[in-house]
C-alpha cells in the first residue's frame, strides 16, 4: 500500500521555495516507490521529497533487515555489518571522547544500545532515546535501564550532558529545528557534540549516483555535506573541533549500493569500489561517512 506523503514545496531548513531537482531515485530498501532529492538553492541543503507523513512514516522502518535495529546474525551481509559495527564502536569512543574524561552521556538513537553500553563500561553515566520499540527494550536490557521515546527529549534537563552522540540519526529526524534546539539546550558548557552523516560528495555516492544506497530514502530526509552541516549547527558557542572519517562505511554501502543494482558478483566489486573510495577521500576528504564533532564553549 501506498503510504501518506507530502511533497515539499519549501527548504525543511531555511523554509526558502529555491529548490532544484538533484536526483530521481527510489526506495530500494523496502517499497521501491518513487523519490526525488531536491536542493535548496538557499542553504544548499539536500533534502528527501515527497516526505512521508509522521503517520506513516514508520511503515518504512518495518523490515526485520534494517540492520541497525537488530542484534541477530543471519544473512553473510548482517555478520559483516556487526563485525564492521564492533571495531566502529571502539572508533566511535576514541573520536567521541576527549581526554578520557566520564560524565553523563546521551546517545539519541541508541538503537540496541552497542555504544552505550560501551561508554557503560568505560564509566560514564549514560541515557538513550529510541523511536523503535524493539530495538529500546534490546537497549534496555543491555544498559539496566530506561531507554527514552523520542518526545522525552523535553524532559531531560537544561546542561544536563557532556557528551551527546548521533550516529547516522540526524538524517532521519522529522524536525530538525526541534531536534537542533534541543542539542543546543541538553549540552553542558565545554560538552562535545558528536554528529555522524553519511556524505554525497564522496566517491562512493558519486558512483553509484541514484543506487547509492546511503540516500536511503525516505529514511534519510537530509543529505548533509561538510558546508550544510556546519550551517546548521555552528552557532556563537558551538562551533566545528575537527571531523573525523568512518573509513569501513566506505566498503558497507558500496557494498548495498551494489545489491540495490543487483549486480553480479556484488562483493567484489564492493570491495574494489570501498578502496577507491577511500582512495580518492585521502586528496579530498570526501570519505562515506564522516564524523563531526563540535564543542560547546564554556
Ligand atoms: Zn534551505
Amino acid at each position: 500500500m501506498e503510504q501518506k506523503k507530502i511533497d515539499l514545496k519549501n527548504c525543511p531548513w531555511c523554509n526558502q521555495n529555491d529548490l532544484e531537482k538533484e536526483l530521481n531515485l527510489k526506495d530500494y530498501f523496502l517499497t521501491f516507490e518513487d523519490f526525488q532529492i531536491l536542493k535548496c538553492n538557499s542553504c544548499g541543503l539536500l533534502f528527501t521529497s515527497p516526505k512521508p507523513t509522521q503517520d506513516c512514516i514508520g511503515a518504512y522502518y518495518q523490515s526485520e533487515n534494517y540492520l541497525s535495529h537488530q542484534d541477530a546474525k543471519k544473512s553473510f551481509t548482517a555478520t559483516l555489518f556487526n563485525a564492521v559495527k564492533k571495531r566502529n564502536t571502539k572508533l566511535k569512543y576514541k573520536v567521541a571522547v576527549k581526554n578520557k574524561n566520564t560524565g553523563h552521556h546521551l546517545d539519541i538513537g541508541c538503537g540496541i544500545g552497542d555504544f552505550l553500553f560501551y561508554t557503560q563500561e568505560k564509566g560514564w553515566d549514560v541515557s538513550g532515546i529510541e523511536v523503535a520499540d524493539s530495538a529500546r527494550k534490546i537497549a534496555e536490557k543491555k544498559i539496566g535501564k530506561q531507554i527514552l521515546l523520542p518526545d522525552q527529549i523535553l524532559e531531560l534537563g537544561d546542561q544536563s550532558f557532556d557528551l551527546i552522540t548521533m550516529w547516522h540519526v540526524l538524517e532521519h529526524v522529522a524536525d530538525l529545528h526541534s531536534q537542533i534546539e534541543n542539542l543546543y539546550r541538553l549540552l553542558k558548557p565545554n560538552g562535545r557534540l558528536v554528529i555522524a552523516l553519511p556524505n554525497f560528495k564522496s566517491w562512493d555516492a558519486q558512483h553509484y549516483k541514484s543506487y547509492w544506497a546511503a540516500y536511503d530514502v525516505p529514511r534519510h530526509l537530509y543529505h548533509f555535506d561538510r558546508e550544510t552541516i556546519v550551517n546548521v549547527i555552528s552557532n556563537n558557542s558551538i562551533r566545528l573541533e575537527k571531523i573525523v572519517p568512518m573509513k569501513w562505511d566506505a566498503f558497507y554501502v558500496s557494498l548495498l549500493s551494489e545489491q540495490h543494482k543487483k549486480s553480479k558478483l556484488a562483493y567484489p566489486k564492493a570491495f574494489i569500489n570501498g578502496l577507491r573510495s577511500n582512495f580518492n577521500a585521502k586528496r579530498t576528504g570526501e570519505y562515506s561517512s564522516l564524523i563531526y564533532i563540535f564543542s560547546k564553549s564554556s
